[in-house]
């Protein structure tokens, strides 16, 4: 097997790949394990406050207790707590490779950043762009998969998301991520058409395990998942820095809301789920993004990897019904 290496976001994965590296979402390797709490409780073991994002202490758990020896981590861009932990990781003898996304959205800076990465891994232009080829193809298959959630709705919420989420490292193997999404799409297109209000999803990927079938279950039905969709970098014929300047995450707040304004308008969205995470600098975004999207929006907050608490469950199911009130003008 090809040398795993961490990463902390989502960076030009295509550079790991095409250098014959296989990249590993670390947030991804966190919450998808069956006891995802453990490795808040080695990150706490060895020092973490308690009162600091969680994510956080899952990616350093992770890269503890797996062994993982490299990780590239973001450093402008992503989180405000990535230089601490990367300066943590130096220190307990683990290799970083920084990456930045210039917050002006400067071309030429990123062009260099790339050239980093590609130095870093020893990737020739001519490999990465047969590689870029081949994963467009499957960022298409993606693209195809986030349009059966909301335009013929045979794809749910939860299954838009995993399979967007994912697109940040294509589980270390995009040919077959392809295959498997193809064969995903083929079931799906056999399906009825789910009910539920078209409700849109913004804020980072939830901690929480069981947000999106609670939110089936009191009858919405999740057709956008702004964060994960951007994971999957939809935008084609672009060259590599153009698709990573159309990005939003990395940026300003600002082109993230024309994101969602726009899918707002396109998927009939009615209401918006804000997902923030307790510790989170980018809580903050709430301010804004609740005054200017034109519909009506909940923020929810989660802390630890486990189920709703009562309070969020009511507070969902109340936006839900609310919506539900408009829709049906008895409000
Ligand atoms: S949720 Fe916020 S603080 Fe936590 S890792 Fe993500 S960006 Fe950083």
């Amino acid at each position: 097997m090809n040398k795993l290496i961490g990463i902390t976001t989502t960076i030009p994965m295509e550079v790991l790949f095409a250098g014959g590296y296989t990249p590993c979402d670390l947030n991804n390797l966190f919450i998808t394990d069956q006891t995802p709490m453990r490795y808040i409780e080695r990150a706490e073991r060895d020092g973490f406050p308690k009162s600091m994002c969680n994510w956080v202490k899952g990616i350093y758990g992770v890269i503890m207790e797996k062994g993982i020896d490299t990780v590239v981590a973001v450093m402008e861009g992503d989180c405000s707590n990535t230089l601490a932990l990367s300066e943590i990781l130096h220190y307990k003898g683990i290799k970083t490779i920084p990456f930045s996304y210039p917050y002006d959205r400067d071309g030429t800076v990123l062009k260099r950043e790339m050239e980093k990465l590609m130095m870093a891994f020893s990737v020739d232009e001519k490999r990465l762009l047969q590689v870029e080829r081949e994963i467009e193809g499957v960022r298409e298959q993606l693209a195809k998969i986030d349009r059966m959630t909301w335009d013929q709705k045979v794809v749910s919420g939860y299954e838009n998301h995993l399979w967007l989420v994912r697109a940040s490292d294509m589980l270390g193997d995009y040919r077959k991520y392809g295959e498997i999404a193809a064969a995903f799409i083929d079931e799906a297109s056999t399906r009825a058409p789910t009910e539920g209000i078209n409700i849109g999803y913004i804020g980072v990927p939830p901690i929480l395990l069981d947000l999106y079938p609670f939110i089936e279950s009191v009858g919405g039905h999740v057709v956008y998942n702004e964060t994960q969709r951007q994971f999957t970098l939809p935008f084609f014929n672009k060259d590599r820095v153009e698709r990573y300047l159309l990005y939003t995450y990395p940026y300003d707040v600002f082109s993230r809301a024309e994101d969602m304004k726009a899918a707002i308008r396109e998927r009939r969205i009615k209401g918006i789920i804000h997902y923030v995470q307790a510790f989170c600098f980018r809580i903050m975004e709430d301010v804004i993004l609740r005054e200017t999207l034109g519909v009506p929006v909940v923020t929810i907050e989660g802390d630890l990897p486990r189920l709703l608490d009562t309070r969020t469950k009511l507070r969902i199911e109340a936006f839900i019904e609310m919506l539900m009130g408009r829709i049906h003008g008895k409000d």
